[in-house]
């Protein structure tokens, strides 16, 4: 699919975010390693903290207490993990059997009626 507005993370922001890293044990040996992943698997500054906010969110040091670096493998994952863009939809079927086209459906739940993304437009 064409996509016209593809941006790419710009270098100030990609080490302003990689520097959110540094505590972790390794830090300095992958930095220009872990660099090179985001620049490459990253597709905007946005989409760069997002990537890093969940690491720092869910990384847990191990049985012994050492909180490692993520390597460059475990940072590709992660890349791919977050999605690009926060809300992917993408136009209605029109032949949709759920919403008939409109992108909406209707859901109900505990007698409260309202408006749900139809999932056809879902990536
Ligand atoms: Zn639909």
């Amino acid at each position: 699919m064409a996509n016209a507005e593809q941006e790419k993370p710009t270098d100030a922001g990609l080490k302003a975010q990689l520097k959110r890293l540094s505590a972790y044990h390794g830090y300095d040996e992958l930095k220009y390693e872990l660099l090179r992943v985001l620049k490459t698997n990253a597709s905007s500054d946005e989409h760069v903290d997002r990537i890093v906010t969940r690491i720092l969110d869910t990384r847990r040091p191990n049985e012994t207490g050492f909180l490692s670096c993520p390597t460059p493998a475990e940072l590709i994952t992660y890349s791919k993990e977050i999605p690009a863009r926060l809300h992917q939809t993408k136009p209605a079927d029109k032949n949709c059997p759920i919403c008939g086209g409109s992108g909406w459906r209707i859901v109900v739940l505990r007698g409260m009626s309202g408006a749900d993304r139809c999932p056809c437009t879902r990536r």
